[in-house]
């Protein structure tokens, strides 16, 4: 890793800095530790990755809307992924879990989302990519397919709109 792609990281480990804030220094830790972690909201069912962008200048990947096993599941197959420039953007993987996952690039208007939060004092307001791995229904496909069910639409956002410009719902309200 050259000296040029260590500054580009702006994160509290590089910055030498910590918060106060309990959650974002436990979080700091475990980068350090491990070199990448996974924080999310269970009741709210979202999962980021942290320290992807700082170790090994990867995207990072959130994923919405499953519980935390397939949700967990599916970002550490998409890290692993990686290795060989996998999960390529914009397509449909059947190998990284279960579930048919495309992977689509988060919108950087989406960065003051409270989905982002942590990551984002992490990165000291500086968030690296994003991706998001959408995960199809099992019979119906992909919200926005022809003949998707309306009423599953909620289930989980499409990062990739521009926040404005997403139909309201409950990630868009997110306290
Ligand atoms: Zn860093």
């Amino acid at each position: 890793m050259t000296d040029l792609v260590r500054t580009s990281c702006a994160c509290l480990i590089h910055r030498e800095k910590r918060t106060g804030d309990p959650e974002v220094d436990d979080v700091v830790r475990q980068v350090l530790s491990r070199c990448w972690t996974i924080v999310g909201n269970e009741p709210q069912a979202w999962f980021c990755t942290v320290g992807q962008w700082h170790n090994f200048t990867s995207p990072e990947f959130v994923i919405c809307g499953l519980p935390r096993r397939e949700g967990r599941d599916a970002l550490r197959g998409a890290v692993i992924a990686m290795e060989y420039d996998l999960p390529k953007l914009g397509e449909v993987d059947t190998e990284l879990t279960s579930l048919r996952i495309k992977t689509v690039r988060v919108h950087e208007s989406w960065s003051g989302s409270p989905l982002l939060r942590t990551a984002r004092a992490f990165y000291c307001g500086r968030l690296p990519e994003y991706r998001q791995l959408i995960w199809a229904e099992a019979a119906e496909g992909f919200p926005g397919d022809e003949g998707f069910d309306e009423e599953l639409v909620e289930r989980q956002p499409n990062l990739a709109i521009p926040r404005p410009d997403h139909p309201e719902c409950a990630w868009t309200a997110l306290p």
